[in-house]
């Protein structure tokens, strides 16, 4: 294992990662996992209560993923989408269609490229329609939508966003309804629509100049799982609406179930002009993401000029291997009826949580499908990586975000790993040097 980490020190960059913090605290040598479970080289056992970054949805080594990846291995493992078609490709699109009533799949292979290519059809359709000059962004403060150079112009993370300011597009941020951040005795929902006032502010005076307003629904994770009513998404629907602004809803981490329904939107009865996917879409396989649009988009790219077309491309666009994967994920939510299965897990789980809830550090409280988070009222500098490092002598990943500790662990998780998970945050609550 030694080898396996100078190795990895000497030839791998790591993400998000200061190399230097690798010496005191070198990653995991994982060999194996085993549903929610990740095992190192030396056999030690670590649940994976962050779904590895979000993206796993029902385990490692899921026996009915591997066997459709391993069947269409046998088939044709990729094959350029210009020119070309294949049958899980186009099955995939049909059932995402089904499911957001959105009909038109673009595809990428990470999150970041979906915000690219839902920003890029966006300002492409004003354009068509003869209003260039509709080609602004908004997101809300503190929003995440990925970090390549575009995606980063509508992202709201300083610490992600500071050094590369002078490569960013600007953009305007709006207040987050982000429920913690209520003025005492106010509502969830009363400041949702207060925040929702500033945005019509907004557009009242830049529709003309605005393409569209890009949101994580529900959940703005990556600003340490800030949670919201949906009655802002309910109003942001209806003021895109009044003002012409297409709605972008970037469901890469909450989409597929993890808020407790497929689609964060459908909770707020909206349907947005573009839905984000990634993450969870291959239950944490391969890199898959996909762009869904409507009929009225899809139209204005029609036509017999070949620069009115929608001109992006990936080279691994609409992978079948990994749209493979979606269908099997797809087919275990449909086979297994996830989300009422996972509305049980939700309850029973915020009920094995609720000892941590009541801790003395710990405020907000929060908790949305298969999501739960607090924030510790004491967390001090270096506070996410003790704790990680203490979660990992307990034997569970988690990686709190700034003083924000949360689990998003995969849905085949049970009762009984859910207690370990719990007891692991009851002791390093329990830690004050944590
Ligand atoms: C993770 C994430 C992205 C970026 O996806 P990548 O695959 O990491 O590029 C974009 N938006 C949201 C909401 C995310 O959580």
């Amino acid at each position: 294992m030694d080898d396996l980490l100078s190795r990895t020190r000497a030839a791998v960059w790591h993400p998000c990662t200061q190399m230097k913090a690798l010496e005191a605290t070198p990653p995991l040598a994982i060999a194996r996992g085993e549903g929610p479970w990740l095992i190192d080289t030396e056999g030690r056992r670590y649940l994976d209560a962050i779904s590895s970054w979000w993206v796993n949805l029902f385990g490692h080594c899921n026996p009915r993923i591997n066997a459709a990846i391993t069947d269409q291995l046998g088939r044709i493992e990729h094959v350029m989408l210009a020119g070309a078609t294949h049958e899980p490709v186009v099955a995939l699109s049909e059932r995402l269609a089904k499911l957001t009533g959105l009909g038109h799949a673009f595809y990428g292979s990470d999150g970041a490229s979906a915000t690219e290519i839902a920003l890029k059809m966006s300002a492409h359709f004003w354009r068509n329609a003869g209003q260039p000059e509709k080609n602004g962004f908004i997101s809300l403060k503190n929003g995440y939508h990925g970090e390549t150079v575009g995606a980063l112009s509508v992202t709201d993370i300083p610490l992600f966003k500071c050094t590369y300011a002078p490569l960013l597009r600007h953009t305007v941020q709006v207040p987050t309804p982000d429920a913690r951040l209520a003025e005492p005795g106010e509502s969830a929902e009363a400041f949702a629509l207060r925040c929702a006032d500033a945005l019509e502010a907004h557009l009242a005076g830049h529709a003309a100049t605005t393409a569209a307003f890009i949101v994580e629904p529900l959940v703005q994770g990556a600003a340490g799982m800030a949670m919201y009513h949906p009655a802002y998404l309910k109003r942001a629907r209806e003021l895109c609406t009044q003002y012409r602004v297409h709605l972008i809803a970037d469901e890469i981490a909450v989409g597929f179930g993890r808020t407790g329904t497929m689609f964060a939107c459908e909770q707020a009865g909206i349907r947005p002009d573009f839905i984000c996917v990634s993450k969870g879409i291959t239950g944490g396989y391969l890199p898959l993401s996909a762009v869904l649009t409507t009929d009225e988009v899809y139209a204005a790219f029609y036509g017999d000029a070949t620069a009115r077309g929608f001109l992006h491309s990936h080279s691994y666009t609409g992978n079948p291997l990994a749209c493979r994967a979606a269908l099997a994920v797809l087919d275990i939510f449909e086979h297994d009826n996830v989300i009422a299965a996972n509305r049980v897990k939700s309850a029973e789980f915020t009920g094995v949580l609720a000892e941590a809830a009541a801790h003395p550090r710990v405020r907000h409280f929060r908790h949305l499908g298969m999501i739960w988070a607090f924030d510790v009222t004491d967390a001090g500098p270096g506070f996410s990586s003790r704790f990680h490092q203490a979660a990992l002598a307990q034997g569970a990943f988690i990686r709190p975000i700034g003083g924000t500790v949360y689990v998003m662990p995969p849905y085949v998780t049970n009762a009984d790993e859910m207690r370990s998970l719990a007891d692991t945050i009851r002791v390093c609550l329990a830690d004050p040097r944590i």
